[in-house]
């Protein structure tokens, strides 16, 4: 091309362009963080448009995270306008997936279950799902546990099914295509055995029965037409290898593949590359494989990702392989660098800082979490207004969801506004997941999951023991039991309904006569509102339901007992597992501590019906579900398909949120480290850099596998800053932090006052004393401490633990490490 069409290597290093201007077929740029990988990737894509000729329309970019793909597109948009710029894909691996799902899944062989018209079932929805089949089949088991009260009953089952679902992922993630879903109970029985120390705490009954609990668990997917995040990925693969028709098509329209942060795919996920982009097609020609990634940056072991894909492995299944690499770090201060390589080790990639000194280092060792968040807040007061930065560019990372809860508190007190990254979402909040469950419903009726959620929400007294019986006369499923004849449970006739339904025989259900006119009522709701949605826009149909189901009526005084009950289960404060955090998500709102009084609900549900009619008047729902004009299936309903792509956005998180975050974008990030990859921020807080925290407990016979993952966490943590970072430790400070003294890094530091010099073998003293100053802080909390008994050098010290959650860690911390030292 001439000098007009390089303007995608305008500002780019020399390196840099030698990336993006790389020959067709496969590349790999291997670089650390903040060497622009991200950047050329963009620039490759206008590239391959600009330079090469090539269509938008076959160019397929995958990003780790839907807010990536929606900044990508925004700088597209600035360079090619907005035209070209919708065309290509861009998304993440699960949208791609689900995109070609939709259009295909007609195509997938019948052991896969999953018919067209399928809904997308969200972490939360699969934790419940699990939590009913483990609650309702091995009740007994539960009961012989040990377990006694309710409450500890409950947790039982939350982690039971926690420990099931992780392992049935860590499989559909692990064993690419059809093989994973024919329920190998071997495979299975193997990767619960690694997690067998677990296990034997509660009952080695689910070890033995994992394939059972695979085949169960698919089952009542499958009664609901339902694909959960990870079928997702499974299932496009299993498409694409068994239809010749799919893969045809979509070779047809992708050409040339882009991969962001490649060295966390996992194992499915590459398959899915290869799939996209066959060896043999690039070599003839045309098309093009572009992978960015950093190994040390890999950070998603425990989810499955393999980052040797980026070496060995690649170059095997791509022998043309060419391989680049980026030196220059263009976003954060030198000093930021060398701390950042401190804690990686001398063996991590080596950058060359294109920026100055920046300010020192800033450690602070305090009291507790409490005191940490005071901190916090104070200074990023103080960034506020002695170094002019913005809300926007400071963020607090931290490692596990739990230590957030100090964190929101004392921002809420300093009237800091934030937002929760990759915390619970606009769309996950219950209302709006209540009358998405009731679109659901009247969309497609065999919706089992929407049926369950709503069909006593709010309250109309039907009750368990209602729907005990109608799912026995279903054969297990309620929908059955509910709409027999006028809906087609099997096949994937969406736009007829029948006018009316016959009444159900109230004597073979053994129902009483006032619970079989509660029955009645509700079908007849049912039905009501599937008539609605077909004749009526999208978001009328949605103002309809909430205005028909007397939702606000009734919600007032459920949301306060029942809020966010599934992810309290789900997130006891370990390290982050395979829960809702799983599905890398879009921003979201962090009014934790917001009342949900009628008026926010009634606010949220107007949001709700608002994006509804702005997505209907763009004519394009979510982003990344895309219509990739696979043209396999036909014979839709388009209206209805537009209710379905308006779902399947909401489930990926990736349709804008109501306004919530626009509103606050002067706003504080509040985030685990895991999801601040990619993203950069002026000033960095990591708070709770504690033993035990940061590096979370070893798990035993790893071979240092985990604690090289935390290593590498950290890297990643730190290297999100530009110019200042702060990082805050407390009673065992971790060995990251004096990995960072001992490396020299300039450092500013500050000690609470009342800390002694801790030593190793004094730690317990420092808890109970940090206890105390609880105890002092909080006397409303002092009515019901908890005791823990702790063996130390063999006398039984019992510390009295006034916040559980907030202590328990570093305590066992302390008996775990510190027990052999006599004090
Ligand atoms: P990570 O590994 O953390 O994802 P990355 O390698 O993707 O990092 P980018 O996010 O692309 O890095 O770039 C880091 C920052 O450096 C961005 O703000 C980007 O705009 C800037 N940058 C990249 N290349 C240049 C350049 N040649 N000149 C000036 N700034 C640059
Ligand atoms: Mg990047």
């Amino acid at each position: 091309g001439g000098s007009d069409t390089k303007e995608h290597l305008q500002g780019l290093s020399g390196e840099q362009q030698a990336s993006v201007a790389a020959p067709l077929g496969t590349s790999l740029v291997v670089a650390g963080p903040g060497s622009g990988k991200t950047r050329v990737l963009i620039s490759r894509i206008l590239h391959l448009v600009q330079a090469h000729d090539v269509a938008p329309h076959s160019i397929a970019a995958i990003t780790f995270t839907n807010k990536a793909a929606r900044e990508m597109r925004e700088r597209l948009e600035h360079a090619l306008g907005p035209e070209a710029a919708a065309q290509p894909f861009i998304g993440t691996f699960h949208g791609l997936g689900l995109s070609m799902l939709r259009q295909a899944s007609s195509q997938l062989p019948a052991g896969c279950r999953v018919r067209p018209g399928f809904s997308v079932a969200d972490g939360d929805a699969a934790t419940a799902m699990m939590q009913r089949l483990v609650k309702s089949t091995a009740g007994i088991d539960i009961r012989q546990s040990g377990a006694r009260t309710s409450a500890e009953q409950k947790r039982t089952v939350a982690k039971q099914a926690r420990i099931i679902l992780s392992a049935i992922s860590r499989m559909k993630n692990s064993v690419p295509g059809y093989a994973a879903l024919k329920g190998e109970q071997a495979m299975l029985r193997e990767l619960m055995q690694r997690r067998g120390t677990e296990l034997t705490m509660q009952n080695k009954i689910m070890a033995r029965e994992m394939g059972w609990w695979y085949e169960m668990y698919r089952d009542s997917l499958a009664q609901s037409n339902a694909a959960d995040f990870d079928d997702l990925l499974s299932l496009t693969v299993t498409l694409l290898q068994e239809s010749e028709a799919a893969r045809c098509a979509l070779s047809r329209r992708f050409h040339h593949i882009l991969v962001d942060e490649f060295q966390d795919t996992n194992a499915t996920q590459y398959e899915l590359v290869k799939l996209l982009a066959p060896v043999d097609s690039l070599q003839k020609g045309r098309r093009s494989l572009f992978l960015v990634g950093d190994p040390d940056q890999a950070i998603y072991g425990w989810r499955g990702a393999i980052p040797e894909q980026l070496g060995e492995r690649l170059r095997t299944d791509y022998p043309d392989l060419k391989v680049l690499t980026l030196r220059d770090n263009y976003r954060s201060s030198s000093t930021i660098l060398a701390a950042a390589r401190a804690v990686l080790g001398p063996q991590s990639r080596r950058l060359r800082p294109m920026l100055p000194h920046g300010p020192a280092l800033r450690l602070h060792s305090v009291l507790g979490p409490t005191e940490e968040g005071e901190l916090v807040a104070r200074q990023i007061r103080r960034l506020q207004a002695r170094h002019g930065v913005p809300l926007s560019e400071v963020a607090v990372l931290v490692r596990t969801h739990a230590q957030t809860r100090a964190i929101e508190e004392a921002l809420v007190r300093h009237r800091i506004r934030y937002i929760v990254l990759g915390g619970r979402t606009f769309w996950q909040r219950k209302e709006v997941q209540d009358v998405l469950a009731y679109l659901r419903l009247a969309l497609a009726p065999w919706d089992g999951v929407a049926l369950r959620r709503i069909i006593n929400v709010p309250k109309r007294g039907l009750g368990p023991a209602t729907l005990a019986k109608l799912e026995a006369a279903g054969e297990g499923s309620i929908a059955r039991a509910l709409f027999p004849p006028a809906w087609p449970l099997e096949g994937g006739v969406e736009g007829t309904v029948a006018p009316t339904l016959p009444l159900l025989d109230r004597g073979a259900l053994g129902l009483s006569a006032a619970t079989a006119k509660k029955v009645e009522a509700f079908r007849a709701l049912a039905l009501g509102l599937a008539a609605a949605l077909r004749s009526m826009p999208l978001h009328d149909a949605l103002a309809h339901i909430v205005e028909a189901t007397g939702y606000l009526d009734g919600a007032k005084d459920a949301a306060a007992e029942d809020n966010d009950e599934a992810v309290a289960d789900s997130k006891d404060g370990r390290a982050v597992g395979a829960t809702a955090e799983d599905l890398p998500s879009a921003s979201s709102t962090g009014e934790a501590k917001e009342e949900e009084t009628a008026v926010t609900l009634r606010r949220r549900l107007g949001q709700l019906v608002e994006v509804a009619r702005l997505a209907g008047e763009a004519g394009a729902p979510g982003l990344p579900v895309a219509d990739l004009g696979l043209e396999v299936e036909s014979g839709r309903d388009e209206r209805l398909e537009g209710v379905r792509a308006f779902l399947d956005s909401c489930a990926l998180d990736a349709a804008p949120d109501g306004g919530e975050a626009a509103a606050r974008r002067d706003s504080v990030r509040v985030s685990t480290m895991h999801a601040a990859k990619g993203l950069e921020y002026a000033a960095v807080f990591v708070p709770g850099c504690v033993e035990g925290q940061i590096p979370s407990p070893p798990r035993e016979n790893d071979g240092g596998a985990a604690l090289r993952e935390e290593r590498r966490l950290m890297y990643v943590s730190l290297t999100r800053a530009k110019q200042h970072l702060t990082l805050l430790s407390f009673l065992l400070p971790s060995r990251f932090i004096k990995e960072l003294e001992d490396s020299g890094c300039v450092l500013e530091r500050t000690e609470h006052e009342d800390s002694e010099r801790r030593a190793p073998h004094r730690s317990h003293r420092a808890a109970a004393r940090y206890q105390r100053s609880r105890r002092l802080n909080r006397p409303e909390e002092s009515s019901s401490p908890s005791v823990l008994v702790a063996d130390i050098g063999g006398t039984n010290a019992r510390f009295q633990v006034w916040q559980l959650d907030d202590v328990l860690r570093p305590s066992r911390l302390i008996l775990e490490k510190f027990l052999p030292t006599k004090d």
